[in-house]
């Protein structure tokens, strides 16, 4: 028996760790349970977009994280044949937010300071949901122990497994969108080698493109595969060698210190809200990772869920959260999927000429566009 609370998280990813925080502050009684038996340790998203930073902040993790990450004022994109390039200056935010730049930092250090942050015997791991019932007052979660944990509402932060949304019988759309993408690590500084280059640089030829992001301690270097060529033969020295030669022909031989190839897909639920189910998180929206945008979408959806909730745990109308249910996946809709869909990317060639074209008025749309600083809040309760 895990108990009652008010409101139950299931998934101590990201997301649910965040929202367990929101509501924590806010003197919400809530419980998460996880499947796993402690936190997900991958590499996964590296990039924290402004309001997210701005969301932290609020929730008093920020501090500590900030000296271990890497800050990204600069985004430059450049043509590698001819050396043509283009940049813009985040900075042009100032005003927006209180931090106008990009923060890399891996997932897996932000995960263990949310769960530090929560109050003792909050997450409950080893703990995998395996079956919800409803009635007009609360819900009832099972988990594969046996336990029960009854709440008021349920939030399904679990992932793209989406065991809640099923169980809630919320659909889910996907696309054959899906493809792979090559990720090679190396200690080498690649500012020494690629001129302008800040944290951030998109690289493009005549036939693809190259992205290269500054983590703490290694950069990483983004490749698009082929759809026909096999996960080992894009791994293989001799295939990551020679794209490595086609953007950085002068570091052809630096040293690669790790490599893998991930699948990227493209899906959102049919609905956010089924009765006192909620869903957040990549449980409701799988992107691609261009732009780095689905975590930070996901702690968004966290900080408006959070508000609502305690909205309606005070008195306030229960309609307010399919108002927040629709909000969240009309983002997903009209901006998240768009923005990272590599299909409606400026033809290889053409980015650095687009980018370089911009007037300030079109550099600052762009900017609060790719740092999310106009979606972030979408579905808070007025
Ligand atoms: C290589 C890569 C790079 C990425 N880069 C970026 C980036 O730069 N920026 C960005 O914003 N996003 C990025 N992403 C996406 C980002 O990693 C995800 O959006 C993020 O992890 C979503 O967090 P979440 O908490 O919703 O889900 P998850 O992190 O998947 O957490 C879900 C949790 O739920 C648990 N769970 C599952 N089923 C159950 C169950 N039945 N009961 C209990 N618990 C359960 C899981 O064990 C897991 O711990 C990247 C992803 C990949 C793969």
């Amino acid at each position: 028996m895990y108990g009652e609370t008010e409101i139950a998280i299931v998934g101590a990813g990201p997301v649910g760790l965040a929202l367990a925080l929101a509501l924590s502050r806010s003197g919400i009684a809530v419980r998460v349970l996880e499947k796993r038996p402690g936190l997900s340790a991958a590499s996964r998203a590296s990039t924290f977009h402004p309001p997210t930073l701005d969301a932290l902040h609020g929730l008093g993790v920020l501090a500590p994280l900030l000296p271990g990450g890497v800050r990204v004022d600069r985004i430059l994109w450049r043509q590698v044949e001819d050396g043509a390039s283009a940049s813009l200056d985040l900075g042009i935010l100032a005003g927006e937010t209180g931090f106008p730049f990009r923060w890399h930092r891996e997932q897996q250090d932000l995960t263990p300071a949310l769960l530090a942050a929560l109050p003792e015997g909050c997450v409950r791991f080893a703990a995998g949901v395996i079956a919800l019932a409803q009635d007009a007052e609360g819900v009832t979660l099972r988990a594969a122990d046996g336990s029960t944990l009854r709440a008021r509402y349920a939030v399904g932060c679990d992932g793209a497994s989406g065991a809640l949304r099923g169980l809630a019988g919320i659909g889910v759309e996907t696309s054959d969108y899906a493809h792979r993408v090559l990720r090679l690590l190396t200690p080498l500084d690649l500012r020494t080698v690629v001129p302008g280059l800040d944290g951030l640089g998109y690289l493009a030829d005549a036939e693809g493109t190259c992205s290269l992001l500054r983590m703490p301690a290694v950069w990483r270097l983004i490749f698009r595969i082929p759809p026909a060529m096999s996960d080992e033969a894009a791994m293989a020295e001799d295939h990551a060698r020679a794209r490595i030669a086609r953007f950085l022909p002068e570091a052809r031989d630096l040293e690669i210190a790790g490599r893998d190839v991930y699948g990227v897909q493209r899906a959102m639920a049919t609905a956010c809200r089924a009765g006192r189910v909620l869903l957040a998180g990549d449980a409701a929206h799988l992107t691609n990772t261009r732009g780095g945008m689905n975590m930070n979408a996901g702690i968004h959806d966290a900080m408006t869920l959070a508000a609502t909730l305690e909205r309606v745990l005070d008195g306030g109308e229960d309609r307010l959260l399919d108002h927040w249910a629709e909000a969240r996946l009309r983002v997903v809709r009209e901006a998240l999927l768009p923005r990272t869909d590599s299909r409606v990317a400026a033809a290889p060639g053409a980015e650095v000429a687009r980018m370089a074209g911009l007037s300030p008025a079109q550099a600052l749309d762009w900017a609060r566009e790719a740092s999310m600083l106009d979606i972030a809040t979408a579905g808070t309760p007025a």
